[in-house]
């Protein structure tokens, strides 16, 4: 029986309240290879309860065991199929998983020629900033819209156009945001991105990228900031890589790495290169998780700065030391991990205080605005994180899905929320 390949996106913790312990069940969220190609897999169908360890009591192997374990050692970013009787088998290993594997690590090598310098380290006097975080359902995309030499200029950090497992099309919400800040900032030509920053491949962050290269929505000579290091098995990150490929005169690519931080965008993190998930692999993402593989932005435009921490979790915030003191100064902030509580927990502090979660770290944030959707997962959106912030936080979406929000407007200056 020909039984479609899957990998695993994500394994989630199923903890209720703050601070219980590790060893609960964990949610793993597979998703076909093919992310969006009419899968006959329900996505409901695709999220399992299991008991994750190192030892044989539990479902499935995580960590070092590879050989002893075999097909029961999973973890994020590991090919896997369903059996007939609905376990989950690892077969990183079967021949069809290998050529996927493979297609993707050619590409991420081909593109290495494409890396630059960043250029402008020095920081660029701006005005009118404002950003604009799009209702994509659950998933991430923020524009950045600001003048500078008398031309309007947009950054954009993720790009998700299409929903997560029920893959209902977002994309007319970004294009009323584009037609809206070419209203806004008086462009006469089609506004244009001339920086895309990539936080971590996972479906809900990049769904969309690809289509902005091939629709044309980046200026000529663009710059993408993406860790091609990182091992990943999706289709749609694939399709990324190959459209990049497709533009490489087009296109300069930076790597997302602490040291190149410009006055503009300062990367918080990482500070080393993330290369995979899999325990063996030198350069792993912390805690084996992808989402711990997100760079942390902290940009800084007109006087102002907000935190693009993507989906980074309580084993990446811990290495984080740029946010001394305590939040970098920073204005706002987009919550983490759409709102989960491993997203919002912490308890390493560089200036040594006592802290079990970042609360502390975002209390002069005025502003908070969550991407996601109520519900999706297990703990998203958790209750801690809006004790958390209260009337600072802004949901691009609603709680059942039928919002009619567009997008979100935060204008920098005068730090206030409009829905559109
Ligand atoms: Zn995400
Ligand atoms: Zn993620």
């Amino acid at each position: 029986m020909d039984r479609q390949l899957l990998y695993v996106h994500e394994i989630i913790p199923i903890f209720k309240t703050k601070g219980e312990n590790k060893t609960l069940p964990y949610q793993v969220v597979l998703l076909p290879y093919d992310e969006d190609a009419n899968s006959e897999l329900k996505f409901e169908n695709l999220i399992r309860e299991v008991r994750l360890g190192r030892q044989g009591d539990s479902d499935y192997s995580v960590g070092q065991r590879y050989k002893k374990y075999g097909q029961k050692h999973i973890y994020e970013g590991c090919f896997v199929r369903l059996n007939d009787k609905g376990t989950i088998e690892n077969v990183n290993g079967d021949p069809d998983a290998r050529r996927k594997r493979l297609a993707i690590n050619v590409l991420r090598a081909y593109i290495a020629g494409m890396y630059r310098e960043p250029d402008n380290k020095r920081g660029l006097p701006v005005s009118g900033v404002r950003s604009y975080h799009i209702n994509v359902g659950h998933g991430n995309t923020s524009i950045i819209a600001f003048r500078f030499n008398d031309g309007t200029h947009l950054w954009m950090i993720d790009c998700a156009g299409i929903e997560i497992g029920t893959w209902k099309k977002y994309e007319d919400n970004i294009t009323a945001c584009f037609e809206h800040i070419k209203k806004a900032y008086n462009m006469s030509a089609e506004p244009k991105i001339d920086k895309l920053l990539i936080t971590h491949p996972h479906y809900d962050h990049i769904s969309s990228a690809a289509k902005l290269i091939t629709k044309n929505k980046l200026v000529p000579g663009a710059e993408i900031w993406l860790n091609r290091k990182f091992s990943f098995p999706s289709g749609c990150y694939k399709n990324f890589l190959q459209i990049i490929k497709a533009n490489e005169n087009k296109l300069r690519l930076i790597e997302p790495l602490r040291k190149n931080s410009t006055a503009n965008i300062r990367v918080w993190y990482p500070d080393f290169i993330i290369k995979g998930t899999k325990s063996e692999t030198v350069g792993r993402a912390p805690d084996g998780k992808v989402n711990n593989a997100s760079v942390v932005y902290n940009i800084h435009l007109g006087g102002k700065s907000m935190v693009f921490p993507g989906d980074i979790e309580t084993a990446g915030w811990n290495l984080i030391t740029d946010c001394k003191p305590c939040d970098g100064k920073a204005d706002y902030y987009c919550v983490s991990h759409h709102g989960s509580l491993t997203g919002h927990l912490r308890t390493v502090c560089p200036v040594s205080r006592n802290i079990s979660d970042i609360a502390c770290c975002t209390n002069n944030m005025s502003k908070a605005i969550l991407m996601g959707r109520d519900g999706v997962y297990n703990g998203i959106i958790h209750q801690e994180v809006r004790k958390c912030f209260g009337p600072r936080l802004s949901i691009t979406t609603d709680m059942n899905g039928t919002s009619e929000t567009k997008f979100l407007e935060l204008d920098w200056a005068a730090g206030s929320v409009t829905r559109y």
